[in-house]
């Protein structure tokens, strides 16, 4: 260590001296995780006051400090995601592998815009694109690019859906003649970020049309057929269908097949948001449920939702080589070091130019773990999934509203009666279970609002979570219930 020192900058004995702090405390906070509350919201009204008091230091302070008030402020006023009973939204991981990776990626602080600004960092995204895409089956011509999070990943697939509809748009905005109103298809069921990504993309949120769904909640196809056609005779332009692999109340499967068939037939961008159900591909025995995503004029899968990988990384596929391209390429004088630029330039596949190393966590995760290893925790979380369900069927006091292939199980209290008086009460009574539940600090849940009224949502999912864990939420669920 040659000990230099910088006029600000720590000296590297600072920094390995503070990183051990840093990592001794969070291999401390993951050992003692699994006996402490998962969310508690006692002190955030504190801690909002005295923060919105502070001013920025004009003098520098002492790490210890600086780490210790982190360790006793803040993290205590989490929600504790990589909690091992976080079972809310959809339960998530920061690995081990995956922060040490975003360590190092933070420290070398490479730009991965050009393959000529940071050639390694390009290659090993370009690496780890084809290894997730082998991981779940798409077409190997297709363009791939790491995005921060679904939501901007379907935006970008709708933005390249409109600019290979009508070319125009992108220079000329919507007053060019060719542009007409433009419809996306989704089914009642489709993630929020649709409905942005349609506002921002100027096609408007009253132009995404919602498909009603079957008793599963997947996507109804006759109805999708009619709305198309009827759109289609009074003159507006159907842009995408987007179909979910895992939609986020109940974790349906909308029919990919059928979907796929109606817009090869109309000539209509299919997206597939796989955000969640997409890397389940993975496992064999999931590859006769989730269906094949080839299918797909786009797809997006989220590593930061179920690879283990912490936020944010997702990943954006478009079948077409190019497509991304079309729309995103514009390259100012001076990033053009070398002359020619390739699409391996990820600066030229989204909206992005200033883009981390995200790579690298992928990278390393799927190396510690092998496909195997993923395989083997998937495997223990659908298992884990199943016997919550056979108990709850076995239960007279639950009642399962909708079934997903996922580990995301849905709850309501009562007996599923039909009788509407019958469904408020059950309705009530589970979100008083909810909350009691989330109340207790031992387990934390979600919810969602179903035909059959309010449902809650149990997402199995991060890496820490056992067996035992599961059985402890059942034992909860019948203390409470
Ligand atoms: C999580 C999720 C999203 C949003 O993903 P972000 O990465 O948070 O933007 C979109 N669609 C589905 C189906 C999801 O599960």
């Amino acid at each position: 260590m040659a000990g230099e020192t910088h006029p600000i900058e720590w000296s590297s004995a600072d920094f390995l001296r503070n990183g051990e702090a840093v990592m001794r405390a969070l291999a401390e906070y993951h050992d003692t995780l699994r006996g402490r509350p998962v969310a508690s919201f006692e002190g955030v009204d504190s801690l909002a006051a005295s923060l919105s008091e502070r001013p920025p230091p004009e003098l520098p302070e002492d790490f210890d400090e600086i780490l210790a008030d982190t360790l006793s402020e803040v993290v205590p006023n989490l929600v504790h995601w990589n909690h091992p009973r976080f079972h809310g939204y959809f339960s998530i991981s920061g690995s081990y592998p995956g922060a040490l990776a975003d360590l190092l990626a933070a420290g070398l602080n490479v730009n991965a815009m050009l393959r000529s600004a940071a050639p390694a960092a390009g290659l090993v995204e370009t690496l780890v694109l084809r290894w997730i895409r082998e991981m779940v089956g798409y077409h190997p011509e297709a363009t791939g690019v790491l995005v921060p999070g679904a939501s901007l990943g379907t935006f970008y697939a709708l933005v390249a859906a409109r600019d290979r509809l009508v070319p125009e748009i992108g220079e000329w905005g919507y007053s060019a003649k060719a542009a007409g109103v433009l419809r996306i298809y989704v089914s009642e069921q489709t993630h929020s970020s649709i409905d942005k990504a349609a506002s921002a993309l100027g096609v408007g949120s009253a132009n995404v049309v919602r498909i009603g769904t079957d008793d599963g909640y997947a996507m109804s196809v006759p109805a999708l057929e009619a709305a198309i056609e009827s759109d289609a005779r009074r003159g507006a332009k159907p842009l995408a269908v987007v179909a979910t692999i895992g939609t986020t109340a109940t974790g349906a499967i909308d029919p990919v097949v059928a979907i796929a068939e109606v817009c090869r037939e109309k000539g209509v961008w299919l997206h597939l948001d796989a955000a969640y159900g997409g890397l389940w591909r993975v496992m064999p025995s999931m590859r006769t449920v989730v269906p094949d995503l080839r299918l797909g004029d786009s797809m997006v899968v989220n590593p930061h939702k179920t690879l283990f990988a912490s936020l944010e990384s997702s990943c954006l596929y478009c079948r077409e080589p190019g497509a991304l391209e079309r729309s995103f390429r514009s390259v100012p004088d001076y990033l053009r070091p070398g002359g020619s630029d390739t699409e391996r330039d990820y600066m030229n596949q989204s909206l992005q130019l200033g883009r981390s190393f995200g790579a690298l966590k992928l990278w390393w995760i799927i190396r510690s773990y092998g496909l195997e290893g993923i395989r083997r925790h998937y495997q223990q979380l659908l298992d884990s999934a199943r016997w919550l369900e056979e108990r709850l069927d076995s239960s007279d006091s639950f009642w399962r509203p909708a079934q997903s292939p996922f580990p995301l199980i849905t709850l309501r209290c009562g007996d599923g009666s039909s009788d509407p008086a019958a469904i408020a009460l059950a309705s009530r009574r589970t979100q008083e279970l909810l909350r009691l539940v989330n109340q207790s600090g031992r387990a934390y849940v979600s919810h969602a609002n179903l035909r059959d009224g309010y449902t809650m949502r149990v997402s199995l999912g991060n890496i820490r979570t056992t067996r035992e864990d599961v059985e402890e939420f059942w034992r909860l669920l019948q203390l409470l219930g």
